[in-house]
């Protein structure tokens, strides 16, 4: 696995500080860390506290106290993605520039009464990858200059991307490495479908950045060369593409892994408390107990 340029490889782990780290999560950095030790390349740990509204600093503390607990060690400064908000205002800035995106007015819970009626007259509704209802593409006619308007009078918005006019502005071929696996066995070369994600949010009131925006930008910011995650953001990973694509930034390789799942079956939450990395620590489990654990569900670590 590792190269003769292996020696360059970046990874990073990039948690969100809006829970405790679980199982999954530990998989997830260990797997991170061991490889980038086993090529002699760098590990980075990223702290995704973009929403302020679900960023707690008592979670960030917990992170660095599970991770250094697990034996872990990572590179000083820790991004922190709140301190580079204006970073993401100017890829914002750009893509406005290009056309391709424009403010959704919707409420959540408008778009919701829309979908509704449609599914009551028969219809059906478009859904993403997560099952969420697409954002309706009319919304993308709205007048300028109502829009503008609106704006002005401090009606609240969210940036989205016009999938359709950001898509015709990549290349044809939208593909990405794929070296781990996806949710249906997905593996090497793998289409990008972004598409299916519809009209996505870069932008709201509350959150100067969404996690797509952020994460293609910090990835490229910070020289990662290698994305190690769960597969639950597999089919992120298309959206990741285009907005590379768009703003010029390098392509990382891709590694995604399989969840830890719950004795139940269920997947992992960061309100399953008893699968909390903290938890097990204090029910005496070593951290060696931890990486038995996560071999015990199939995980191999190098
Ligand atoms: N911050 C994301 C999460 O905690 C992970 C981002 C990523 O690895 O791309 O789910």
């Amino acid at each position: 696995m590792p190269s003769a340029l292996s020696k360059n490889r970046v990874f990073r782990f990039a948690p969100s500080p809006n829970g405790l780290l679980h199982l999954g999560h530990a998989l997830s950095a260990i797997l991170n860390h061991d490889l980038a030790a086993a090529c002699g390349g760098r590990f980075l740990l990223r702290m995704e506290d973009i929403d302020p509204a679900r960023s707690r600093p008592e979670f960030e503390a917990a992170i660095y106290r599970d991770l250094a607990w697990l034996g872990l060690d990572w590179e000083k400064p820790v991004r922190r993605q709140s301190e580079h908000v204006a970073f993401y205002g100017e890829a914002l800035e750009r893509l406005k520039a290009m056309g391709v995106l424009y403010p959704g007015f919707l409420s959540r819970g408008e778009v919701k009464a829309r979908v509704l009626a449609h599914e009551a007259a028969g219809g059906v509704w478009p859904r993403d990858p997560d099952g969420a209802a697409l954002y309706p593409t009319e919304e993308r006619a709205l007048d300028r200059d109502q829009a503008l308007a609106w704006i002005a009078a401090g009606r609240q918005h969210a940036w989205r991307l016009d999938i359709d006019k950001a898509r015709a502005l990549a290349p044809t071929v939208l593909d990405w490495k794929e070296a781990g696996e996806g949710p249906e066995g997905q593996t090497g070369i793998v289409a990008a479908k972004p598409e299916r994600w519809g009209d996505v949010i870069l932008s709201r009131p509350d959150a100067p950045a969404s996690y797509h925006l952020a994460v293609a930008l910090d990835d490229a910011a910070q020289g990662v060369t290698d994305v190690v995650r769960g597969q639950d953001l597999f089919h992120a990973t298309a959206v990741h593409r285009l907005l590379q694509s768009l703003l010029g930034l390098p392509v990382p390789a891709y590694r995604h892994h399989g969840l830890v799942s719950g004795l139940d079956g269920r997947k992992l939450s960061k309100s399953n408390q008893d699968t909390g990395i903290a938890a097990y620590r204090e029910k005496g489990v070593s951290p060696a107990g931890i990486r038995a654990l996560l071999a015990g569900y199939g995980f191999v670590f190098h």
